[in-house]
């Protein structure tokens, strides 16, 4: 029997129950500190408890999994809290390719495999001296929007920075990644790709609610003037978006160049589920300035179901439980070895 296992953060509960409700044991590997939050849920069949999930990469936490035919579901926490070298030393099979992952975290190659997607992205500003436009600066990694600011010029960047260097948020020797800011209609677009069909499907659209950002468009510019606080892009929570449908084509055709472009980058591609991430202008054009090449947590908005999803399936579907399907096919079919890696 397999069982499909996870960290306890992020999108650990859609996971799991997705992962029971296709009839797999299900394992979290969990911090102490949530013990109690995750005990509150019956579909989770066994609880790891650990003090730092980087403990996922001991010899016991892997001979545990391992006696379970674990399959394991990596999702944002797993890029947060381990560098590209400890997740590709996971012996356990994870989900969809731990190859990719890397290209997520490394800013420039995130930047190739999006060209080579030919995705509109925003142009990256290689020196603050060449800041001639409204930009964004962002770290490396998945930092969820932690200490990110937007600068206007080259003087604006180094009190901003220096700024957060003081306040503790970033660090002094730390690489930072300037891009031009794109302004619109934010939406997360995403996907799933079946290697087991060589189907893609279009999931749904989400939205992030960013602090403090967000709440600083709810007070008068007066005040937004005085205030000298650096406003960051952390997400707070995520809402649900239906695009008009003439936009669906481009969403389709996108999707479609991302895995044809991780397919020729990094095999064997883009497994499982994806997220294309920008905005929309007033011309309805989008730039994307950003992919997850795993599970969002924006996904977590449609546990039971999504919209678009409810178009293809006759059955309530959230992606935990696409991911969960796809792999019972693959036991049922022996080809695990196919959509994990
Ligand atoms: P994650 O890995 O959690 O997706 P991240 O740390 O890699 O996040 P981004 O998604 O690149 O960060 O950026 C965080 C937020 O900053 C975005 O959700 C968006 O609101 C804003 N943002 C990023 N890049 C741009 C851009 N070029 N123009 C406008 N807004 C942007």
């Amino acid at each position: 029997m397999t069982a499909i296992a996870t960290l306890g953060s992020h999108c650990a509960l859609q996971v799991l129950k997705g992962a029971k409700d296709e009839g797999f044991k299900t394992i979290l590997i969990c911090e102490k500190k949530r013990e109690k939050l995750y005990r509150r849920f019956p579909f989770i069949d066994e609880l790891i408890i650990v003090d730092y999930f980087k403990e996922v990469l001991d010899e016991k936490c892997q001979s545990i999994l391992q006696q379970n035919n674990a399959v394991l579901i990596p999702h944002g926490t797993l890029i947060a809290q381990m560098s590209s070298e400890e997740i590709e030393s996971i012996k356990t099979p994870i989900f969809g390719n731990k190859w990719i992952l890397r290209w997520e975290s490394d800013r420039g190659m995130k930047e190739k495999l999006m060209i080579e997607a030919k995705l509109p992205i925003p142009a990256p500003v290689l020196n603050p001296k060449d800041i001639k436009k409204l930009v964004i600066v962002k770290r490396q990694g998945a930092a969820g929007g932690k200490g990110y600011f937007m600068a206007a010029s080259e003087e604006d960047y180094n009190t901003k920075r220096n700024q957060l260097i003081s306040d503790g948020i970033i660090s002094k020797d730390e690489s930072l990644y300037i891009q031009e800011y794109a302004a619109g209609v934010l939406a997360y677009l995403q996907f799933f790709y079946s290697p087991l069909k060589g189907e893609l499907e279009f999931f749904g659209v989400d939205q992030r609610h960013e602090s403090d950002i967000e709440g600083l468009a709810r007070i008068p510019s007066e005040q937004q003037l005085k205030s000298d606080k650096v406003p960051s892009f952390n997400v707070i929570g995520n809402s649900p978006l239906v695009l008009r449908e003439s936009l669906l084509e481009e969403v389709y055709n996108m999707g479609e160049n991302f895995v044809e472009a991780a397919k020729k980058m990094v095999a064997p591609g883009m497994n499982g589920p994806f997220c294309i991430e920008g905005v929309y202008d007033e011309n309805a054009k989008f730039t994307s300035f950003e992919f997850s090449a795993r599970i969002v947590a924006g996904s977590n908005i449609y546990m039971d179901g999504s919209p678009y999803y409810t178009l293809l399936f006759n059955e309530p579907m959230s992606m935990g439980k696409r991911i969960a399907r796809e792999i019972k096919l693959a036991v049922e079919s022996n080809q695990l070895d196919k959509i994990t890696t």
